[in-house]
């Protein structure tokens, strides 16, 4: 039987990076999205994963999602979850809208944590299992002009954390990726000028891609990982040591 994953924010970016690589590697794959239906598509169509319209932020949608992507493939559970959809709005603290801030809470946090408490109970059950949550490095080190973000993203290494000691008993295991600079539509919305000056602070000396980060959620997901939980894993091209 084949493994199942379920991927949020999978139409762009670093989640569709991750619906192409775990579809690869001949895992069912479903993902969620909130409104990008061509892009949706596209993916699905060059995965043959299922794509489920969904905002995470509607916490009764999500659930019933959750549910539809088990029925689906026809599974108790899912052998891992990855929550990964998320916003990035800049700008300075002081001028944050309280709209804003709401809709980056919901979003980055509160939908990554719903995804997890929806998918988890039948993971406990079946005791087995892995969620990987992506943050970012900003979470880590804190980022100016992206104070929401980053309070968003550290929240989420925290929540990652705690939730590895409470259901590693249980036999689920749950690890964070922190990615760097990564080529994507969020990163496009940045100046140039402020993009290719993060990317000289990386050692590596280049942007990161999609996949970069898709390769490290495999390894983390999957039993490569089996002894692995409650880690954070940069993958920043050692922007962040
Ligand atoms: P993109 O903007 O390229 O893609 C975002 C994805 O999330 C899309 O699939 C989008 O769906 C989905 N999404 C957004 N909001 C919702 C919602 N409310 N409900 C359901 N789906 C939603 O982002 P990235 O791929 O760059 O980012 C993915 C994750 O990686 C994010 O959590 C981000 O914070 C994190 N990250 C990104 C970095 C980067 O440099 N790019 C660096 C560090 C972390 P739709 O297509 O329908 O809009």
């Amino acid at each position: 039987m084949k493994k199942t994953v379920l991927i949020t924010g999978g139409s762009r970016g670093i989640g569709a990076a991750s619906v192409k690589k775990f579809s690869e590697e001949g895992w069912q794959v479903a993902f969620l999205y909130k409104e990008q239906d061509d892009a949706a598509r596209a993916v699905a169509e060059e995965t043959g994963a299922l794509p489920i319209k969904c905002d995470i932020t509607d916490r009764d949608l999500l659930r019933e999602s959750i549910k539809a992507a088990r029925v689906y493939f026809g599974a108790v559970s899912f052998d891992a979850v990855v929550c990964n959809a998320g916003i990035s709005i800049s700008g300075l603290f002081t001028d944050l809208s309280d709209e804003e801030w709401e809709q980056l809470l919901k979003t980055n946090l509160e939908g990554a944590m719903y995804t997890a408490k929806f998918a988890l109970p039948e993971m406990i059950r079946e005791s087995r299992g892995s969620i990987v949550l992506v943050s970012s490095m900003w979470g880590e080190t804190g980022g100016s002009y992206e104070v929401a973000y980053s309070t968003t993203k550290a929240a989420l290494i925290g929540f990652g954390k705690s939730l590895a000691k409470e259901v590693g008993p249980s036999g689920v295991r749950v690890n964070v990726v922190a990615p760097g600079v990564i080529e994507t539509d969020m990163c496009r919305a940045y100046d140039s000028e402020v993009i290719d000056g993060l990317i000289e602070e990386v050692p590596l000396g280049r942007i990161g891609y999609g996949d970069d980060i898709a390769s490290a959620i495999y390894f983390l997901a999957g039993e490569e990982a089996s002894y692995v939980t409650g880690q954070v894993l940069g993958v920043s091209g050692g922007f962040c040591i």
